[in-house]
């Protein structure tokens, strides 16, 4: 626009880049003040090998936002803007509740066992009345809480790893299970599989796409499900595209898996169709 033969630096705080950082924090702020309903929980079914063979046993609750002014936007666009906002925690609590009541729902209407996982931010575990939130949960929709599961990553416990033991002991006393989500990303993953009281393991899907062509993921894979297995704890392995991928889990002792090999994440109506 200033015309040619000029250069400029590129400021991610020029205003035009602030201006519309400020302008899509008030559409999330007015979204969530309007009872979070632009923000829709989408199921991506969670695979279980019964005999081998690859069995929905429930779903990994992703939100996106249904923004009239942006359309359908993802949470990598949004989520750390809305922890830096603490947004995330009635977000957080919104996607929690609509999780627990479809996964309720599926309970009730023939599938007695799936479960339904739902990701927590730090900044809406370290809430001080998280467990009453939690609580409150549980108490309205009725869900058997061992069927819901809530993922963390390790970024959880860097800070304060006694206080977040205490939270996810406080949270599997009441019949809720924990998981551990992007295994093997943090810099020191396997002192928290050592310390934290855990579930399941879902191991990034970094692992699992490099798994065909290069041998330490192939190992690594092999050698955390054998861990895992020992230790009793499940395995999830995430981002599963190719059948060569399934062959191959299919040979360690991972039993759940997760990825666009079986389904991408579906709206409600969609999984239900599908897979109730
Ligand atoms: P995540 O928890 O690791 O979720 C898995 C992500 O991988 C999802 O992206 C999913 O759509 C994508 N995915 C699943 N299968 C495949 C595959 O085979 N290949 C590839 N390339 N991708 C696959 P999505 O839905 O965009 O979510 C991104 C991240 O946003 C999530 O990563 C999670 O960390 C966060 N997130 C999503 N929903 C929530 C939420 O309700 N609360 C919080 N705090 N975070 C959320
Ligand atoms: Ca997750
Ligand atoms: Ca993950």
């Amino acid at each position: 626009n200033k015309g040619k033969n000029r250069f400029e630096f590129y400021d991610a705080n020029s205003d035009a880049v602030v201006a519309e950082k400020v302008k899509m924090e008030q559409a999330m702020r007015k979204a969530v003040e309007d009872d979070c309903k632009e923000f829709e929980v989408y199921y991506q079914p969670i695979m279980e090998f019964v005999n081998g063979i690859p069995t929905c046993c429930g779903a990994e609750a992703l939100v996106r936002w249904n923004s009239p002014e942006y359309g359908l936007v993802l949470p990598d666009q949004f989520i750390s803007q809305a922890e830096q906002l603490k947004l995330i925690n009635s977000i957080g609590q919104h996607v929690l509740l609509e999780a627990a009541k479809s996964c309720k729902h599926w309970n009730d209407f023939g599938h007695p066992e799936y479960k339904v996982n739902v990701n927590l931010s730090v900044v809406q575990l370290t809430q001080s009345d998280f467990l009453d939130k939690l609580d409150m949960v549980l108490k309205q929709t009725a869900i058997d809480p061992q069927n819901l599961t809530l993922e963390v990553t390790e970024s959880l416990a860097i800070n304060d790893m006694e206080r977040m033991i205490k939270l996810l002991d406080a949270i599997r006393a009441k019949g809720c299970r924990v998981a551990l989500d992007d295994f093997g990303t943090g810099y020191s993953s396997l002192n928290y599989i050592r310390t934290m009281p855990l579930d399941t393991i879902k191991i990034d899907r970094a692992f699992v796409s490099d798994m065909n062509s290069d041998h330490f993921s192939e190992v690594f894979v092999k050698t955390i499900s054998e861990l895992a297995d020992s230790l009793d704890v499940d395995v999830c392995v995430e981002g599963v595209e190719f059948d060569k991928q399934v062959d191959m889990i299919g040979k360690f002792s991972v039993n759940l898996a997760q990825g666009f090999f079986f389904d991408k994440p579906l709206t409600k109506e969609d999984f239900e169709k599908k897979y109730l």
